[in-house]
């Protein structure tokens, strides 16, 4: 068991031309089940790949414990790395695949390793496959064999990459449940790295999210969610994502007057929200955010609404998607007892306290919602 510390690491390749990992900050507490996020190409791989030892960092440093094991060999670490693709000996039966790994990184007897694959295909639920080869596994039973080769060395640290993307999606579901349990179980310190936001969220009692080798954001899936510090956080995290509408910014007596390319958008934000966000509100152009389901039906012209034309209704069960024809994709979450189709115009508003508001250049968040801020600490 063990925490990680993660201290400006680097990876560049060829010659420092891509930059795959950028000066990465990161705690990770003892027994925490962390997701990383994002999309392809973002650096995962790499990172867990510097975690496990399989590749040398351009610079920083990384901790186990009260270890630095920077320059420690990957097979001297007390790592357990389970990927997307399972990785097993296809000649080794699945007791030989499991009994390997221990064989190399402990100096247990062989009676107890044998005790040990037992006990843990047990909790796995894969004893009664022991002395099959992997090409007779299905893919759900190769991951869990997987898994269990992971376990079996009692590792300070787990590390996972995408390791469910090959299966379908019900098993997928099963297995993420399963996981957890286990990790919560054995308390063992695990990094889960997936390009799904939604495995992620759902999974982590912490998610990071790298965007181009660079950290945006961690913190608790909820605080992200609802405090996103960026336009590409915002967009990435939630589905449908976030709509995006740009917008102009002028004052209007005490309060601020948004105004949008499309529909006659109009939009005052109250002078006691202008109040408690002045500082960031500097420049003129801003991108307004607002997730799906705070946006709701209004009448006809009404304040602070958007009119638009229903380009498709998607149900989702007990609710409706209205996408609207604007000039950015703008997406309203609503009951599918509503009673619209293609082609309709209506009209949409939402609460000034679920608008975010993004630097046009930086995309910087310049508002942070109160209600969600962290408690002052005396
Ligand atoms: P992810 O797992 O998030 O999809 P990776 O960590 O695999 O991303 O890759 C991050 C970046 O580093 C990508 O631009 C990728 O092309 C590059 N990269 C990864 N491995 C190598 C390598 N061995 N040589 C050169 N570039 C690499
Ligand atoms: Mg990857």
């Amino acid at each position: 068991m063990a925490r990680v510390t993660v201290e400006s690491l680097r990876k560049e390749y060829d010659a420092g031309s891509v930059v795959a990992v950028d000066d990465l900050d990161l705690e990770i507490e003892d027994g925490e089940f962390v997701t990383v996020v994002g999309p392809s190409g973002c650096g995962k791989t790499t990172t867990l790949r510097m975690f496990s030892g399989l590749e040398q960092p351009t610079s920083g440093r990384i901790r186990i414990g009260d270890e630095d094991v920077t320059d420690v060999h990957a097979k001297d670490r007390d790592v357990a790395m389970v990927f997307q693709n399972y990785a097993l000996y296809p000649h080794k039966t699945v007791f030989e695949n499991m009994a390997f790994g221990l064989r190399m990184s402990t100096d247990l007897s062989e009676s107890e390793r044998e005790q040990r694959v037992v006990e843990t295909a047990e909790m796995m639920d894969i004893e009664e496959l022991l002395e099959d080869k992997p090409d007779e596994l299905s893919g759900g039973q190769k991951q869990r064999v997987a898994l269990g080769r992971a376990i079996v060395r009692e590792p300070d640290l787990f590390l996972f990459d995408e390791p469910l993307s090959n299966l379908d999606a019900k098993l997928r579901t099963s297995m993420r449940a399963e996981i957890q349990r286990l990790q919560n179980e054995l308390g063992i310190t695990a990094v889960y790295v997936t390009h799904d936001q939604h495995e992620a969220m759902t999974m982590g009692d912490r998610i990071v999210i790298l965007d181009g080798g660079k950290l945006q954001q961690q913190g608790k899936p909820t605080d992200v969610y609802e405090n996103p510090v960026n336009e590409f956080v915002a967009g990435f995290v939630g589905s449908p994502s976030m709509n995006f509408l740009e917008v102009a910014v002028e004052p209007k007596g005490d309060r601020l007057r948004l105004t949008g390319p499309d529909g006659g958008f109009e939009f005052e934000l109250s002078a006691a929200y202008v109040d408690s966000h002045e500082e960031g509100l500097q420049s003129s152009r801003y991108t307004l955010g607002v997730r799906p389901e705070n946006v709701r039906i209004a009448d006809r012209g009404a304040a602070n609404s958007i009119t638009a034309t229903i380009d498709v209704v998607e149900p989702v069960g007990s609710d409706n998607f209205l996408h609207l024809d604007l000039s950015s994709e703008f997406i309203a979450r609503v009951d599918s007892d509503v009673d619209l189709e293609p082609g309709d115009r209506v009209s949409l508003t939402f609460d000034e306290s679920d608008v975010h508001l993004f630097d046009s250049e930086t995309g910087r968040n310049v508002v942070s919602h109160e209600r969600n801020a962290p408690p002052a600490t005396t």
